[in-house]
C-alpha cells in the first residue's frame, strides 16, 4: 500500500467528521469537539491537527487498535491511512532511521483519558516493526515487561481510573543504526506515595499489595489474609475492583520480574517487605500522660521479622527519637518521647519510604535490564511538571513555528495563544524566587511546628503578587494553563523535606536482611549538613526533562475522556468541551492553518523530487531555489501554495504535497 492515500469512500464507517481537523470551516471548542463526537459515535476514536494526534478513550477494545492492524502502517506516510496511533510511531520510527534524529512523544490528557494505553501502542508498535536478533528481543521484553511491573507497583484504582498511574513516567528507547532497540531508561517522577498509608473513599492501595493477597500461597508464606483487616487497605467498598483479576495480575507481575531479570531470591524480599509494611500498618498506639506507647508488642513481631529488625529497636523508635545537644561543651542526647499524632506520623512514613525505595529499586531493575551486556504538595509537584509539558508543546508547536516563519521571512498572520510561561516562572523562578525556592528557605530557616511554618510559606506567597497566584489562608490558589487549583498549604514544609528521620535510616540499615541494607544506603552524617528537597529535586528533574525533549523531533498525543463514568459509547459535551479547552486545540489549528504543512531545507527537497523532472535528474545544475521552482511549475503547484523563505521551501496544504509524492511514486 505504499504511497496510496487513504481513501475514505471505500471505508463508510470512518467517513464520519473530518479527519484532520486543520480542514474544518469553523473551529471553536465546540466545533472540535462535536467533530470528535461524530467519530467517537462511529467508533473512530483518533483525528489529527496536523501532525498532532487527537485520541479520545473509546473505554472498550476497538479491532484496528489490535496488532494485527499494525502491518498497514509499515512504510505508509501519515497521509496513507486514517488518523492513527500507529501511523505517529511509524513517523517517527522512519524519521529516527532516515534522518537519524531524535525522536520523542509527549502524551497528554486527565487522569483517566488513555495515557498509559497510547504509549504502551507506540511501543508494541516499535517493537513489533524495529529489527531484531536473540539480544534485541531481551531489549524488547524488557521494554514491553516494563509495563505490568510498574503498573503493578505504581498503578492503582482510583475513583476517575482503575488503572489510574500514580507516577510519572518518562521512557527512553535507544536504537543501534539498523534501527534495532538496544537499550533504554525510565525516570519516574514522584510516586504518591502517601497512597501506601491511607486512600480515599472507593479507592484502593496500589494493585500490588492485593494482587498478593489475593494468592493463596503468598498468604500462608508471609501471614497475610484479608480477615487480618489490614488498616492500610481501605475497608470502604474498594477491596475488589470487577474489572481486575489481582490472582492472573500476580502471575503477570512475576513474569515481568522474570523478564527483568529480578532473582527470585530479591522477589521474596519484595514481597516480605510487602507484608511487612501492611504489618506495620496495624501497629497501634495508646497515650499515657501525652506520651504514645505501642499498644501491643505482639503487633511488632511481624513486621520485624520481615524487616529483619529487632523487636525493641522498632518500639523504640516508633515512639521515639534520639535529640542531641550541646551542655557546657558536651554534646548529649536525650531520647525524646512522641504524642500518638507522632508516632502515626512516624510509623507511616517508615511505611511510605520502604515502599517507595522498592518502587525506585524496581525502576533501577529495569534500567539495568536496559543495558546491553554492556492536591497537597505531591499534586502541587505534579502540576508543575505538567506545566511545563505544556510549555514543551506551546514552544514546540506554537512559538517554534511562528519564530519559524518570522525568521525565513514567509508571509503570514500572527496568532495569539496563552503562553504558559508565566506560570512556569511563578513555580521555579530563581530570582524574584518562585514558589519552590520560597518554599525551600522556609524549610531551611524555620524550626518552629508545622503549622506556623506552613503559614509564613503563605506569607511569603502573598509578596509575590502575581497575576497568576492568589492568597488566601489557609489556601492558595494557581490559576494553571489547565485551570485554576487551590491548594491547601498544610504540611507543605514537611513534605517538602521529606527526610525519614535518622533513627529510624539507622535503625533499618541494622536489618539483618542485606536487601533491606541496600535499599537504605545514605550516610546518615551528610544528611544532616545538607538535606535536599522535594522541591529542588522535581524542578532539576524536570528541567533536564525538557532540555531532553527540546533535543528531540517532537511528536504529540492529545488524549480526551469521553465520560466519567468509564462507560463504552457514552459522550458528555461539556467535559469534551472543557478539555478541548485546556488542550489549547482551537490555537493549534489556527497555527496549523495559517501556516504551512510542510517544509524542508531546499536541498533535501531537490533532491527528494529531483526524480520528477528531466532537469532535474540526476543532478541539477542551476541555483538550488531555481531547482526547487522549476519542479513545483513542472507539477502545476499553484504558486500560491508555496513560498520559499531564506534556507526552506513552504508548502500550504497536504493536497500540494500528495500530488509531489504521488508523482514521485508512479
Ligand atoms: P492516569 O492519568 O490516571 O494514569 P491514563 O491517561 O493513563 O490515566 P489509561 O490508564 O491509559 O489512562 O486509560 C484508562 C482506561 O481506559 C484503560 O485502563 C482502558 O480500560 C481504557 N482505554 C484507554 N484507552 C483505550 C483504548 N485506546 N482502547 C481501549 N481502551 C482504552
Ligand atoms: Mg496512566
Amino acid at each position: 500500500m505504499l504511497g496510496a492515500k487513504y481513501d475514505f469512500s471505500r471505508d463508510r464507517e470512518r467517513r464520519a467528521g473530518i479527519d484532520d481537523m486543520v480542514f474544518m470551516s469553523k473551529n471553536t471548542d465546540s466545533d472540535i469537539s462535536h467533530n470528535l463526537k461524530i467519530r467517537f459515535d462511529v467508533n473512530y476514536i483518533y483525528t489529527y491537527i496536523g501532525p498532532v494526534l487527537i485520541a479520545v478513550n473509546p473505554y472498550k477494545n476497538v479491532d484496528y487498535c489490535r496488532e494485527n492492524h499494525m502491518e498497514k502502517y509499515r512504510g505508509a506516510t501519515q497521509m496513507d491511512n486514517a488518523p492513527h496511533i500507529f501511523a505517529i510511531a511509524e513517523d517517527m520510527f522512519s524519521n529516527m532511521l532516515i534522518d537519524s534524529e531524535k525522536q520523542c512523544v509527549i502524551i497528554s490528557g486527565e487522569s483517566g483519558a488513555g495515557k498509559t494505553v497510547s504509549a504502551k501502542f507506540i511501543m508494541s508498535y516499535i517493537a513489533e516493526v524495529s529489527g531484531g536478533g536473540p539480544n534485541v528481543q531481551r531489549i524488547k521484553d524488557v521494554i514491553l515487561q516494563s509495563n505490568p511491573l510498574l503498573e503493578a507497583f505504581g498503578n492503582a484504582k482510583t475513583i476517575r481510573n482503575d488503572n489510574s498511574s500514580r507516577f510519572g513516567k518518562y521512557v527512553e528507547i535507544n536504537f543501534s543504526r539498523g534501527g534495532e532497540p538496544d537499550g533504554g531508561l525510565i525516570s519516574n517522577f514522584l510516586l504518591e506515595k502517601s497512597r501506601v498509608v491511607s486512600q480515599a473513599e472507593n479507592e484502593r492501595n496500589f494493585h500490588i499489595f492485593y494482587q498478593l493477597l489475593s494468592n493463596a500461597e503468598f498468604c500462608q508464606q508471609y501471614s497475610l489474609s484479608l480477615k487480618l483487616r489490614f488498616q492500610y487497605i481501605n475497608h470502604v467498598g474498594a477491596i475488589k475492583v470487577p474489572k481486575i483479576d489481582d490472582a492472573k495480575e500476580m502471575h503477570d507481575t512475576q513474569h515481568a520480574m522474570d523478564i527483568i531479570g529480578l532473582p527470585k531470591e530479591v522477589q521474596h524480599n519484595i514481597f516480605s517487605l510487602l507484608a511487612g509494611i501492611l504489618h506495620l500498618g496495624n501497629v497501634n498506639f495508646g497515650d499515657k500522660n501525652n506520651y504514645a506507647t505501642v499498644l501491643s508488642e505482639q503487633d511488632l513481631r511481624a513486621p520485624c521479622a520481615y524487616f529483619g529488625i529487632e523487636v525493641d529497636y522498632l518500639k523504640t523508635k516508633l515512639i521515639s527519637k534520639r535529640l542531641e545537644f550541646k551542655e557546657h561543651q558536651e554534646n548529649k542526647q536525650v531520647e525524646q518521647t512522641f504524642t500518638v499524632h507522632k508516632a502515626i506520623f512516624t510509623r507511616d512514613a517508615l511505611a511510605k519510604s520502604i515502599y517507595s525505595r522498592i518502587f525506585d529499586h524496581l525502576i533501577q531493575a529495569i534500567n539495568s535490564a536496559f543495558q546491553t551486556t554492556k492536591k497537597n504538595f505531591e499534586q502541587f509537584c505534579i502540576n508543575y511538571v505538567n506545566e511545563k509539558l505544556q510549555q514543551i508543546f506551546i514552544e514546540l508547536t506554537l512559538k517554534k513555528e511562528q519564530e519559524e516563519y518570522k525568521r525565513e521571512n514567509i508571509q503570514w498572520t500572527p496568532i495569539s495563544f496563552f503562553n504558559n510561561i508565566v506560570v512556569c516562572d511563578l513555580f521555579e523562578a530563581k530570582q524574584p524566587p518562585g514558589m519552590f525556592l520560597l518554599l525551600d528557605d522556609i524549610c531551611a530557616s524555620s524550626h518552629a511546628t508545622t503549622e506556623k511554618v506552613d503559614q509564613s510559606y503563605l506569607h511569603k506567597l502573598s509578596s509575590l503578587s502575581n497575576q497568576h497566584l492568589i492568597v488566601s489562608p489557609p489556601t492558595f490558589t494557581v490559576k494553571h494553563y489547565a485551570g485554576a487549583v487551590t491548594y491547601h498549604s498544610d504540611q507543605f514544609c514537611e513534605k517538602n523535606r521529606d527526610i525519614l528521620n535518622i533513627d529510624l535510616i539507622e535503625m533499618m540499615q541494622s536489618s539483618t536482611i542485606p536487601f533491606v541494607k541496600r535499599l537504605f544506603p545514605e550516610q546518615t552524617s551528610t544528611i544532616k549538613a545538607r538535606p535536599t528537597t522535594v522541591g529542588k529535586k522535581i524542578s532539576s528533574q524536570a528541567n533536564e526533562l525538557v532540555t531532553k525533549l527540546m533535543s528531540c523531533q517532537p511528536h504529540y498525543v492529545r488524549c480526551i475522556k469521553p465520560n466519567e463514568n468509564q462507560a463504552p459509547g457514552e459522550w458528555n459535551s461539556s467535559n469534551a468541551i472543557e478539555q478541548v479547552k485546556y488542550l489549547g486545540l482551537v490555537a493549534n489549528i489556527e497555527v496549523r492553518k495559517a501556516g504551512f504543512v510542510y517544509r524542508r531545507e531546499f536541498a533535501k527537497f531537490l533532491s527528494r523530487y529531483a526524480i520528477l523532472t528531466k532537469q532535474t535528474w540526476p543532478k541539477w545544475d542551476g541555483k538550488v531555489t531555481d531547482g526547487v521552482m522549476h519542479i513545483v511549475d513542472s507539477m502545476h503547484l499553484d504558486r500560491r501554495e508555496v513560498q520559499l523563505g531564506n534556507t526552506k521551501v513552504f508548502i500550504k496544504s497536504p493536497e500540494s504535497l500528495h500530488v509531489l509524492e504521488d508523482m514521485r511514486l508512479r
